[in-house]
């Protein structure tokens, strides 16, 4: 499975559909279209052997209106401008739908970390950081895992960033990043937060069809922080998952998959390739796989004209970013297969990120309960923004979630005015 191009040009022309539809604000159209700031650092790192190598990171901040800019960082080779810009752009919409106070911003460093040491990852991340300087600030800009990155490398992250401002100012800037080790002042429920809110949606999606999760099946592409999490949370439910796909392959169980033992197997080898409880397939099996839902959660633009029509699923659950484009949204809504939305599905992260900033401002560490419990409310009021949008305009959710959050940012603007 590759990551193919074009993937802002889906940003944009999601943007401009539902902007038309609703009649966007002209003016408020013009500052939504491009993001606020780009920032590309070129910057040298020693490796085990000696060597320098000079790696390309980036951070695009595309709107700020609602509150400080967030977004995660991301390790990948595919890393490239316009995917940050995307991702960036995506995020605004998301914090909008989630009615948290925060924009949208997205970062990454172009590089596959499965090459590399610990400590020239460690490295990387350190000069990656310094090179940024006060492009992130705990008030201004807060990066969070995404691809390839985790607690640890937030971890350096924030010692990095600590570390080049006055020690008076240390103590009160852990919020810098989330996504961070507990210890290090990171939320109980980051980890599992992604997935937590999507099964969130999935949860209200069956209630309201009458559709029984138990016995359910479903297919889940990418098995890493959203992907695993998913599947595990789904498992009390007792929905099946009948085959799934990572960066090694693929395999198939039509008895179901244990997500907790392939968590198990996964966290020991770093890839689902030769675990025992499913038969290898193929993409496109693993594609035409029947099932009542997909759970795509790896990377942009997997569901996509070419691979669209494959689908044998009633709804698409997007845990990750931009995983269908538009002509996949065309294809799969003629097929009758809904789409509930990346915009949507997945902003269990960044609600639970807020959540962890909000708990370092005040120096508080919340209960899991409580987390979970305010996790829910949001997920559900959000959902419910988006359905009542959906109804009102007689639109399809990933439409519908777009007209929530352009709403939302239209009356901040109309409220702000423009500058002078
Ligand atoms: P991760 O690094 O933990 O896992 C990525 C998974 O994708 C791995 O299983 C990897 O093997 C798989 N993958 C990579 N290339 C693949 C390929 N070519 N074919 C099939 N699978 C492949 O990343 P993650 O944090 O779980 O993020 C996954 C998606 O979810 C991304 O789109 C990310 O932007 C999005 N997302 C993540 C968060 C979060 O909190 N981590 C929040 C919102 C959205």
């Amino acid at each position: 499975m590759d990551s193919k191009g074009g993937v802002y040009e889906n940003v944009v022309a999601q943007f401009n559909a539902a902007a038309d539809l609703m009649r966007l604000d002209p003016d408020v159209r013009k500052i939504l279209a491009r993001p606020m700031n780009e920032v590309t650092v070129n910057f040298p790192v020693k490796m085990d052997d000696g060597r320098i190598e000079v790696f390309s990171g980036y951070r695009v901040q595309h709107n700020n209106a609602l509150g400080p800019f967030k977004g995660g960082l991301r390790y990948h080779p595919t890393v490239r401008i316009d995917e940050v810009r995307a991702l960036a752009t995506w995020m605004t919409w998301k914090t909008a739908i989630a009615d948290i106070p925060m924009g949208g911003a997205k970062g990454g460093v172009q590089l596959d970390p499965s090459g590399y040491s610990q400590a020239e990852l460690e490295r990387i991340t350190r000069r990656f950081t310094f090179a940024l300087g006060s492009t992130i600030g705990p008030d201004y800009d807060i990066p969070a895992p995404d691809v390839n990155t985790n607690p640890q490398i937030m971890a350096w992250i924030l010692d990095t960033y600590l570390s080049t401002i006055p020690p008076q100012q240390r103590a009160a800037s852990f919020h810098v990043v989330t996504g961070k080790p507990i210890e290090l002042g990171g939320s109980v429920g980051r980890d599992k937060a992604t997935g937590q809110g999507l099964v969130y949606v999935l949860e209200r999606w069956a209630r309201d069809r009458n559709f029984d999760l138990a016995g359910a099946t479903y297919l889940v592409q990418g098995y890493g922080n959203v992907g695993s999490w998913t599947a595990r949370l789904l498992k009390p439910h007792g929905a099946k998952l009948i085959a799934v796909e990572d960066h090694s392959g693929a395999i198939a169980n039509p008895d179901g998959i244990d997500p907790d033992d392939l968590q198990a197997y996964v966290a020991a080898h770093g890839r689902l390739a030769g675990y025992a409880g499913g038969t290898a397939i193929d993409h496109a099996t693993f594609l035409s796989t029947k099932a009542d839902f997909f759970v795509p959660a790896a990377l942009e633009n997997q569901i996509t004209a070419e691979t669209a029509p494959l689908l044998n699923v009633r709804a698409v659950f997007e845990g990750a970013n931009g995983p269908t484009d538009t002509d996949g949204d065309q294809v799969l809504a003629a097929k009758g297969i809904e789409v509930l939305p990346d915009i949507l599905c997945n902003s269990g992260g960044v609600i639970v990120s807020y959540f962890e900033w909000l708990q370092n401002k005040r120096s508080e560490f919340w209960e899991l309960e409580e987390v979970d419990t305010k996790l829910f409310k949001r997920m559900t009021s959000a959902y419910e923004r988006v359905q009542a949008a959906a109804h009102d305009y007689g639109v399809d959710w990933r439409t519908a979630a777009y007209i929530v959050a352009l709403r939302r940012l239209e009356k901040v603007y109309r409220e702000r005015g423009i500058f002078p």
